[in-house]
């Protein structure tokens, strides 16, 4: 290496400041992992009073100051305004088509007649990543040829236009691309005749995803897109999501996305919005009140991406510009051909004009873009040569045409929006401000709620991969930022790609979504089992890394997860601890960046084992017998931040039976439930009781009835029932009307569970069974209830339907919030005139109900539909048969398996949460959003037969435990996609509003009003002195913001979400 003199001299002073530095903040406050150990802390803490002292913050927490406190709406309307509008004038009855109210609108005089109108012609293909063919089927079928044909036909047509919008596409047709193939797209690309629109990894669902992996993929398609094309899109196109967010034009704001394009919406909304000329305006964040996020959101008419809804209202006179589909037009450059068959194009172009004018009537500016194309469409050489050909001919003649005044030609999206923008600035067009989303969406007179829920399997195994991945990818980076060999790291990036790709896929509009064939649902359970295998390998041997110390994992090579997916079908399943004869090593790993005290559950072989600690003492644990030779163990384990424990377990010689120091926990079986008399409450009812609250279930019902919180001497009835909603829907439409019958309860076997870390009820009742569980542990997770459903529609007597839970309060609600992809939460409100189904709402994480006295907060570990019908009550639609025949897809959803639901359920007085801000929105108090990270960031486990980790036993790779209210809301260790280099770390932080806690008397996870991180000094990595350059990024990596100072601190407002670049100088 060659040094320069001057720059090694700089170098010596510096490092001497920061060593400097480095000592004076050690002094005062030792690393994470350091502090843990001088705390020698115990894993099984027997006095609970303990942990006060121990678990205070470690950096000065101050008075609460809530962000939410300042937030105002300033959008000229919200969604909600225009629903309840619209609630009162029209009682909700769906126009017939989209087109009537939109054909008659009255065109402002805000662009003068002179101006003519331009029609942006814009070729296009819309290929799903599985919908009714899987994946590979779509790509060897139709789009690796439709790739190629466009790269061969824009060449052969120089005026020619393309978009693009899938990377994910891109991508694999890309590896099997020559290099001068590859030159020529990128040529293309270069010329901006072919615009990648969006260059996201897929088009994603926007209700049922969680934020992670939403960034997950915009990042793993933007990445790509700039390493390979070296591009930056600039638009985004959302044609066939059905329903948006308003989660997602954040994130696009946030990655320098300039315009955004959408579609599907409510066609009563469209219609409304068109006539008053709102089909464009500027999306707002709840909490923006300066606009500082808003982004351009150009609305298009009509309900469908095709060429027969591209043009005006007219449906048979837009699909005559489908040219595949059509005779030749006439080419006024060639003889006259036999009249036979041919559409006069004087006649075709007085028609088509017409729609365009009408077209054109919803928006304020002169220019309109003229989507030509559909689903997989130009993935022949015949389609490309006969729209080509017949759109030149008829954008001739119209052009000539003086009298039309319009301007027809090929362009981009960013050709339409450039326009736009120039038309915008020359008259001074303005635009109304606009907060919150497009739920739900109308396809002809039916609501599309049903998909919230489809394909509950799916959407729990899409989350588990998320949380898995998460891990992996954060103990990665950690792992690989020291020496490693060099055939480690490949296979850790390469596991990474696998993993990452896969969950992207399942993002995809028809895949989350549940609303592809059954044999592309099996594809997509498979690409998940792949991705979930490999992030649990990565974090396997980051694991192993990390404790190795060396680089090398040979020597420590027996980690074994101890979670399972040994078939795509079926639930990942807990491995039996495997127990050897010198003891077992177990592992947990805590990826969040809090320390965490948890109950940590187990399947052991045997019941006479001890568990021991690294002080060598014992554990303490519960063993609960679940089948012949299996147990479940539950012990109280304290984690530190991003960090893990070591435990050993041992198998003492004494009876196989017998429990060495374990509690037996006490199971009584209520099944002569009809003999207990309702008065005899020592029989029917049963409290379960921990330090911070208590909660009383009925024996006979199986449900809870009240919480009771101890420390603000506050109860409130909380009672949980089963329905089945009665179903005529699809896989996308949810027909129930609302009508629904509680699910009977005639054969249902009622547990009560006691043991000393756990409490509750365990109940069997036909198709499904259920927990309700407290934990008896001084804890965030302490202060809920938690609910485990298991069900399994295949075997409900009902052939068609809605599973739900319906969680009933005495809680005076007018709105319930629900939150968008565990970012915000969004105020709902049943409308009455509102068919029931039009009022199911898309749920990714968290639901609340709040009045004056109480508030409940829901949080769930997979996505559903949610209805609060009833003043109180709130419904969780769990899965769902849906027999319907919809979207040319004529298979019914009836491929339902045993799936696995899990929720956390507190009620709060009123006393420690803020009332909503609007009805727009509320925020969660700190210890909610921290019981919800838990829910979402579970403890991974791993056995090993070595004792090589016995040196280290509880440890943290973080330089300093977080403040509560940041989260790592993605990270990546990138890589280009082809040949696995690795470029570094991608960390994206995302800082939560959260509502003041009043007089609460704990505050489980720590909060620093300081609001800042420093991005190099987040993780306290293997290498002693690492020597990192930090950049700021756009979200997605598109563009860079600024670079960083070592250890610059960076200051984060509430809301905020921000992404660094750290690549390590040597
Ligand atoms: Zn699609």
């Amino acid at each position: 290496m060659r040094i320069k003199k001057k720059s090694f001299l700089l170098k010596l002073i510096f490092s001497g400041v920061v060593i400097y530095f480095l000592v004076g903040v050690w002094n005062k406050s030792p690393s994470a992992s350091q502090e843990w150990e001088q705390r020698g802390l115990n894993a099984n803490w027997a006095s609970l009073r303990d942990f006060a002292k121990y678990h205070g913050p470690r950096f000065k927490t101050s008075a609460c100051v809530s962000a939410a406190k300042s937030w105002r709406i300033t959008a000229n309307f919200t969604m909600n305004s225009v629903l309840d509008a619209l609630s009162l004038t029209s009682g909700f009855q769906l126009p017939v088509t989209t087109t009537a109210a939109m054909s008659r609108a009255d065109k402002t005089q805000t662009v003068p007649d002179t101006e003519p109108l331009q029609v942006i012609v814009i070729p296009h293909s819309h290929n799903d990543p599985g919908w009714k063919k899987t994946y590979r089927e779509y790509f060897d079928d139709q789009t690796t040829h439709i790739l190629s044909l466009m790269v061969k036909k824009l060449h052969e047509y120089p005026d020619m236009t393309f978009i693009w919008v899938e990377s994910t596409f891109l991508d694999t047709w890309w590896l099997n691309q020559t290099l001068e193939t590859r030159s020529r797209f990128k040529e293309l690309v270069d010329s901006g005749r072919l615009e990648i629109a969006s260059g996201m990894w897929v088009a994603p669902d926007e209700a049922s995803p969680h934020y992670f992996a939403l960034v997950d993929q915009m990042i793993e398609g933007h990445y790509w897109v700039k390493k390979n094309l070296g591009i930056v899109p600039e638009s985004s196109l959302n044609y066939d999501q059905f329903g948006y967010s308003s989660t997602m034009p954040y994130l696009n704001k946030l990655a320098g996305i300039k315009h955004v394009l959408i579609k599907r919406i409510n066609r009563w909304v469209k219609e409304k919005l068109g006539t008053q000329h709102r089909m464009n305006f500027r999306w707002r964040q709840i909490w923006d009140s300066q606009g500082l996020d808003d982004i351009f959101a150009h609305v298009d008419t009509y309900e469908w991406m095709s060429i027969s809804d591209s043009c005006g209202p007219d449906r048979p006179t837009c699909m005559k510009l489908d040219f595949k589909e059509q005779p030749d037009l006439p080419d006024p450059n060639k003889p006259v051909p036999p009249a036979g068959g041919r559409i006069p194009l004087e006649t075709l172009a007085n028609s088509l004009v017409e729609q365009f004018r009408l077209k054109n009537a919803n928006y304020k500016y002169n220019v309109m873009m003229l989507p030509h194309g559909g689903d997989f469409r130009f993935d022949t050489e015949y389609e490309w040569d006969k729209q080509y050909r017949n759109m030149k001919i008829f954008m001739k003649y119209v052009n000539e045409r003086k009298d039309f005044n319009v301007q027809m030609r090929f362009g981009t999206l960013k050709d339409f929006f450039m326009e736009v923008d120039r038309q915008t600035e020359k008259y001074g067009l303005n635009y109304p401000v606009v907060t919150g989303d497009f739920y739900s969406y109308t396809e002809n007179q039916d609501y599309w709620t049903g998909y919230f829920t489809t394909r509950q399997f799916n959407k729990r195994l899409g989350r588990e991969v998320l949380e898995s991945l998460r891990s992996a990818e954060l103990f990665a980076a950690v792992a690989i930022s020291g020496h490693v060999d060099g055939q480690v790291r490949q296979q850790i990036l390469s596991d990474l790609v696998i993993a990452r790709k896969n969950l992207g896929i399942f993002q995809h509009h028809d895949a989350i979504t549940g609303t592809s064939k059954k044999h592309v649902a099996r594809d997509y359970e498979l690409l998940l089992t792949s991705a979930f295998t490999s992030s649990q390998r990565v974090l396997a041997t980051a694991v192993q890394l990390l404790l190795s110390g060396d680089g090398s994992n040979s020597k420590l090579s027996g980690l074994m997860p101890l979670l399972a997916r040994p078939t795509e079908n079926r639930l990942t399943r807990q491995v039996l601890l495997p127990m050897y004869q010198a003891g077992t090593q177990l592992l947990l790993v805590n990826s969040l960046t809090q320390s965490r005290r948890e109950l940590v559950s187990l399947l052991v072989p045997v019941s006479n084992i001890t568990i021991i600690d690294y002080k060598n003492n014992e554990v303490a644990f519960d063993l609960y017998q679940v089948a012949s030779g299996t147990f479940k163990i539950n012990f109280v384990v304290d984690f530190p931040p991003l960090g893990l424990v070591i435990l050993t377990v041992k198998q003492s010689n004494k009876n196989r039976d017998q429990i060495e120091n374990g509690v037996k926990v006490e199971v009584v079986t209520n099944s002569n439930r009809n003999n207990i008399r309702l008065q005899d409450t020592e029989k029917t009812r049963m409290t379960c009781e921990n330090s911070l609250m208590n909660v009383t279930f009925s024996l006979i019902t199986g449900t809870p009835e009240r919480l009771c919180y101890h420390g603000k001497q506050f109860c409130a009835r909380m009672q949980i029932d089963w329905r089945w909603f009665q179903e005529r829907g699809g896989a996308y439409a949810s027909i129930t009307h609302g009508r629904s019958v509680p699910l009977t309860t005639a054969n249902m076997t009622v547990k009560s569970i006691r043991g000393s870390y756990t409490c509750g009820i365990e109940v069997t009742s036909g198709f499904y069974s259920y927990n309700m569980t407290l934990t008896l542990v001084h804890s965030a997770p302490g202060q809920a209830l938690k609910v485990t459903v298991l069900s399994d529609l295949s075997k409900a007597v009902e052939k068609m339907g809605n599973f739900a839970m319906r969680v009933k309060t005495d809680i005076k609600n007018e709105l319930f919030f629900v939150d968008s992809a565990g970012l915000q939460m969004m105020g709902r409100k049943f409308r009455k005139d509102l068919p029931f189904d039009g009022n199911i709402y898309p749920m990714s994480s968290m639901a609340i109900l709040e009045d004056a006295h109480a508030r409940l907060v829901v949080h769930s570990a997979q996505p559903h539909g949610v209805v609060g019908s009833t003043s109180g009550e709130i419904d969780f639609m769990l899965d769902r048969v849906a027999m319907r025949p919809e979207m040319d897809l004529p298979e019914p959803v009836k491929d339902n398996k045993p799936t696995l639901t899990t929720f956390f359920m507190e009620m709060l007085p009123s006393s420690i949460f803020e009332g909503h801000v609007s009805m727009e929105t509320t925020v969660p108090t700190i210890n909610s959003i921290f019981l919800n990270d838990l829910l979402q960031h579970p403890i991974y486990a791993f056995s090993s037969h070595e004792n090589g980790y016995v040196a280290s036993k509880v440890k943290s790779f973080l330089h300093h435990e977080i403040s509560c209210d940041f989260v790592l809301a993605n990270v990546k260790n990138l890589a280009y996609s082809n040949d696995n280099l690795h470029d570094g770390l991608s960390l994206t932080v995302f800082r939560r509003a959260y509502g003041c806690h009043g007089n609460l008397t704990e505050l489980f996870c720590p909060v620093n009003n300081e609001a800042e991180i420093i991005p190099d000094a987040i993780f306290n990595p293997r290498k002693a002195n690492p020597n990192y350059d930090v950049r700021e990024m756009f979200l997605s990596h598109l563009k860079e913001k600024r670079k960083l100072g070592s250890n610059e601190r960076v200051r984060m407002r509430a809301m905020d979400i921000k992404t660094f670049h750290l690549r390590s100088r040597e």
